[in-house]
């Protein structure tokens, strides 16, 4: 899987908005319109053991919206392998732009009840000795590893603050993995009452990371996951229009404003040089009544 890491570039925060911080925005967005940033790394290695394993094909697991799956269904077709995807809830009659896009990259999707989605195992167990299982969401140390890698495509090593989004936490780890000793790495969770994220960042660690300092915000999912109120909107055009920085309402809108809290609350020493992760997602705004944002 070729990443077309020519595309990545840092993005400057130059408005008054964060309090005059030194901040950076690691634009993985740009990779691809509808393959989400960090997808493309935390599925590098799946994709790689599976071809190495001689399987024909790809099983995973998510929601309609769910970048994981688009994501998945591009690479394994880049890949030369089949895919499937798990999808939570019913079929509905019109399908989400995010299942669309699945389906057009050869994607076969099987919806499964929500007790059903709960038993992972059990779905994993009807598919046959050809296909490979990806978890939901990616989480796996082939995703952390693969995410390691985020902060070698530019050089970060100036940063004093690496700050990223926080779904299963698998791109944390992978940064928290992948950091220097002087960084600190702080993770947004855009689920609410996350509880296990800590616990389950610290699993997919190496043994001699398992000790190396991180800290998590809770309190930014505006409402829980994918929930995106008038004020989050209202948030994401002022990042258009002052800072030419498109978001997404599920993560990195969340992200943003966290920094933008925590920068406001003066929570970093004034010397810091922060680095925000755009870990992209941005397809999943065609959720939105047409003309919601101005990008
Ligand atoms: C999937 C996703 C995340 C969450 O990544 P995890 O590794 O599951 O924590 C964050 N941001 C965007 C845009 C995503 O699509």
């Amino acid at each position: 899987m070729q990443l077309p890491s020519n595309k990545i570039r840092l993005q400057q925060l130059g408005s008054t908005l964060f309090n005059s911080y030194a901040i950076d925005v690691l634009r993985l967005d740009l990779i691809h319109p509808v393959v989400s940033g960090n997808k493309w790394f935390k599925l590098k290695y799946a994709i790689q053991a599976a071809l190495q394993l001689n399987k024909k094909a790809i099983a995973t697991f998510g929601g309609a919206y769910s970048n994981h799956i688009v994501a998945a269904a591009y690479a394994c077709k880049q890949a030369g392998l089949q895919s499937i995807g798990i999808i939570r809830g019913e079929k509905s009659t019109t399908p989400s732009p995010t299942l669309q896009a699945a389906q057009q990259y050869g994607m076969q999707l099987h919806f499964v009840s929500r007790e059903a989605f709960k038993n992972k195992e059990t779905c994993k167990q009807s598919f046959d000795v050809g296909t490979y299982c990806i978890n939901e969401g990616g989480y796996s140390t082939e995703g952390m590893l693969g995410a390691s890698e985020i902060l070698q495509v530019i050089d970060t090593s100036s940063y004093t603050h690496i700050i990223c989004s926080c779904g299963t936490g698998t791109m944390m780890a992978g940064l928290i993995n992948a950091a220097l000793p002087h960084q600190s790495i702080i993770g947004i969770s855009a689920l609410k009452g996350h509880t296990g994220l800590e616990s389950d960042i610290k699993k997919l660690l190496p043994q001699h990371k398992q000790q190396q300092p991180f800290t998590l915000f809770h309190d930014y999912h505006f409402g829980g996951y994918a929930k995106h109120p008038p004020i989050l909107i209202d948030w994401m055009k002022q990042l258009w229009q002052q800072e030419n920085l498109p978001t997404d309402i599920v993560y990195t809108s969340k992200l943003l404003y966290a920094v933008k809290d925590l920068c406001t609350k003066n929570s970093f020493d004034k010397n810091s040089k922060l680095l925000i992760v755009h870990s992209g997602g941005l397809q999943g705004n065609q959720s939105l009544p047409i003309n919601t944002l101005p990008f």
